[in-house]
């Protein structure tokens, strides 16, 4: 039997004339990191709220461990919060504000104490039990909050952008301390950010969001290689995205005519001979070699050279005023001269074509 902790099925939610999620479909396996991924807008908290009691659904049915909530209300659902402002009660101790959810739950004190420091061991902050949070930097009341999001052992931790409000080293610190408590613990998590980096780094799965809809649930590998749209090969990495039009289809295999030459990609949706497409292939797939090479791809010039250290940039540009980014690793040798003409390809399986 399939151990889903958590099922949405049909879920809508509507403020007035505005759906803010529409249709949703999303299981969410024991042990699972998934992440709700998507612009601002795109119903990623109203999703987290619904799960949490916070908001009702309009229709739809949202199963936690087999068994619906509908009836059951915020505090008696099996979920911990963190939001991305800490929240914490200004006027507790962190051990306190960490023993608070145990206290509403009527455990025995012993019982706390331990779990309190168990907690607080699993954040890091072993010896911070007796501050207040504002004598805590924003890292450390975030990870108060994680503290006492988990300490009752919830079946289920919602966290909405709870790194958003930190500077970039410590998110990127914190990124990792939440992957390894959720390895330690086995817990499951539905983990809400609009950064596809965050979003790349730490889920099992990622489910892409726009305007309240899932455009794609994958892993980061499937989103990153085999985007389903155009919205979330671009939304996801950075991607070069090249106008031409369909020659023909054959085994999954689309030719396309450009201004610039023939190139061919996958394709993973029906596209009609002559019609418009677009092709999106990331930088770092695409292969340069020297004009007079010959063979398939796309003719151009070297318009720049950038040196990142592990790996060298170029921007191409096409015969149609177009450019192309690709990124090679620093072992391949530098062209030399300046703005020399080049071709640009790559692989048909590395690239996707799109209905334009
Ligand atoms: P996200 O978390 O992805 O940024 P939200 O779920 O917060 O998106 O919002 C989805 C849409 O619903 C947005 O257009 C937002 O303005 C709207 N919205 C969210 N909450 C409310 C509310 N309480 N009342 C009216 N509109 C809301
Ligand atoms: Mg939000």
């Amino acid at each position: 039997m399939p151990s889903a902790v958590l099922e949405l099925a049909g879920v809508r939610k509507r403020y007035d004339s505005l759906v803010a999620v529409d249709d949703l479909h999303l299981t969410l396996e024991a042990g699972e990191f998934l992440t709700l991924l998507g612009p601002s807008g795109s119903g990623k908290t109203t999703t987290l709220m619904m799960v949490a009691g916070l908001q009702q659904p309009d229709a739809g049915r949202i199963m936690l461990n087999g068994v619906s909530v509908a009836d059951l209300p915020a505090y008696r659902r099996d979920v911990g919060m963190v939001f991305q402002n800490y929240a914490l009660f200004p006027h507790m101790t962190v051990r306190r504000n960490v023993a608070f959810p145990l206290e509403m739950r009527g455990t025995p004190a012993g019982e706390i104490a331990r779990l309190v420091d168990e907690a607080l061991a699993l954040v890091k902050l072993p010896d911070h039990g007796g501050r207040l949070p504002k004598q805590l930097s924003g890292g450390q009341q975030q990870r108060v909050a994680l503290a006492r999001a988990m300490v009752y052992r919830p079946a289920l931790l919602l966290m909405d952008e709870p790194l958003g409000a930190l500077d970039r080293k410590l998110r990127e610190q914190l990124q990792l301390e939440i992957k390894r408590v959720h390895r330690e613990r086995g817990i499951s998590v539905l983990y809400v950010t609009h950064d596809q980096e965050e979003a790349l780094t730490m889920s099992d799965r990622i489910a892409v969001f726009d305007k309240g809809r899932i455009e794609q649930i994958g892993t980061p590998e499937e989103l990153y290689d085999r985007p389903a749209t155009r919205f979330v090969a671009s939304f996801i990495g950075d991607t070069n995205l090249i106008g031409g039009r369909v020659l023909g289809v054959a085994d999954g295999v689309c030719e396309i005519e450009t201004a610039a030459g023939r190139i061919a990609a996958s394709a993973r949706t029906p596209l009609d001979a002559g019609s418009a497409v677009v092709v999106a292939v990331r930088p770092e797939r695409v292969v340069l070699a020297p004009v007079q090479t010959g063979g398939a791809g796309l003719e151009g010039v070297i318009v720049e050279q950038v040196f990142l250290g592990t790996s060298r940039k170029y921007v191409v540009r096409l015969a149609d005023g177009a450019e192309v980014v690709v990124l090679r690793p620093i072992s391949d040798p530098p062209f030399a001269q300046a703005a020399p003409a080049v071709r640009v390809s790559w692989a048909a399986d590395k690239a996707t074509a799109f209905g334009g």
